[in-house]
């Protein structure tokens, strides 16, 4: 068994029931072990380019660039990707461990459904059972893809226990996990959770960046400036920042859901309003109330409305290597509706954080500069949430 260390500066660790300890050993001398084995990462790569679809486009976005004046921006394409988000690139890699693990059954978390969609598209795939926990709250409002996962074969089981939302999901599914881990694997869906999973998202969704920083050093023979990503959990985040950690002119930027506004009780801004605890298996950074019980969150957008962060996130804050901002609803919903017409790109509600983020960072920079906005899934789901928000009845 490998030594690792399973800690993100003081962030990070395994905080989990004594039963579930031999599981994440077993998993993480799997994952290192397929960190060096060049079949499992060809085999990883081949089904990234054959399934998911990867390269995704770096796209030059000259018409944003021109009508803000400031650096050139471009945008990491992970909209483009089958199933629609970078999300893709988390299942397969963890989907492969899981088959080497010998496992046959996958279950995950879903809030909004995204994930679950993404691990629901996976289990077919490989051609294993799937079951998905989710809020029962959040089956009632996110019918569409609790019929696409079943579609898919999943089974998805609503959640009444605590508030019925994403965080009583992932206690429902860690508890099934515990109890069936003989034939199950846990696929989490974000770089959250106890060690491995943060590190091994981390690397499985590092190819965002492994590939945006040739293709930049393709386009204009230069390192870029600065990266921008919305933060949720902080997978597409990390997987945008990963190569360019040790790059220190490259400054990195996560863009976290301010909701109503940063001081109102309305938000999910983990690292601007947080505080240091411990939640899923992990230390880290959580909105918690004077109790220390974890808060309720809020955004407009279902995929960043989590009350915690990724422990390597904390980790990058805390050692000034990267900068969190607030970005609230309205100017999220402002810069949705501004690449649309700008760009004729529909950005997902949560991409639409990073870009209103990249929007204001461009104002900032000169013409010689340039930005990576990574668009980490597309809109088409969220439509008709951003014409409620508009007052627009869509409805018939
Ligand atoms: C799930 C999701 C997110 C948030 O998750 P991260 O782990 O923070 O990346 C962001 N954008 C899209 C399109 C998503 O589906």
């Amino acid at each position: 068994m490998q030594e690792v260390d399973n800690r993100f500066g003081e962030f990070g660790g395994q905080f989990v029931p004594e039963a579930l300890m031999p599981e994440l050993i077993r998993l993480n001398n799997v994952f290192q072990e397929a960190k060096t084995d060049p079949a499992f990462q060809a085999e990883f790569h081949r089904l990234l380019n054959e399934y998911a679809g990867r390269p995704s486009l770096l796209y030059f976005a000259e018409n944003m660039t021109k009508d803000i004046g400031g650096a050139q921006i471009y945008l990491k394409r992970e909209d483009l990707n089958h199933t629609g988000a970078h999300k893709i690139n988390n299942v397969i890699g963890q989907a492969l461990l899981a088959r080497r693990l010998g496992k046959t059954r996958l279950i995950a978390e879903t809030g909004a459904g995204q994930h679950g969609v993404a691990t629901a598209t996976i289990a077919a795939y490989f051609g294993m059972k799937c079951a998905v926990y989710m809020g029962k709250e959040d089956t009632e409002r996110q019918k569409l893809n609790v019929f696409r996962m079943q579609l898919l074969g999943a089974e998805v089981i609503p959640v009444t226990d605590g508030q019925g939302l994403l965080k009583d999901a992932v206690n429902a599914a860690l508890a099934d996990w515990a109890v069936n881990a003989q034939d199950t694997f846990y696929l989490i869906g974000s770089a959250v959770g106890p060690a491995p999973y943060p590190a091994m998202v981390h690397d499985f969704q590092s190819v965002i960046s492994t590939e945006s920083r040739e293709q930049m050093l393709a386009a204009t023979g230069k390192l870029p400036d600065a990266i921008v990503a919305c933060c949720g959990g902080g997978s597409n985040a990390i997987g945008s920042f990963a190569a360019y950690l040790n790059d220190p002119t490259v400054k990195l930027y996560g863009a976290e859901a301010a909701g109503e506004g940063l001081n109102t009780m309305h938000h999910a801004a983990t690292l601007s309003k947080g505080s240091t605890g411990i939640f899923h298996g992990m230390k880290s950074k959580f909105l918690q109330d004077q109790d220390g019980q974890i808060a309720k969150v809020y955004s407009i957008s279902a995929g960043l409305d989590y009350p915690g962060i990724g422990p390597e996130h904390a980790a990058l804050q805390a050692s000034g290597r990267a900068t969190y901002v607030g970005i609230t609803d309205e100017e999220a919903v402002s810069a949705f509706e501004y690449i649309a017409k700008q760009e004729g790109i529909i950005a997902a509600i949560e991409s639409s954080h990073a870009i209103a983020y990249t929007r204001k960072l461009a104002k900032q920079m000169r013409p010689d500069q340039t930005i990576i906005c990574t668009v980490s899934g597309r809109g088409d789901k969220d439509v008709a949430s951003i014409a409620k928000y508009r007052g627009v009845d869509i409805d018939d």
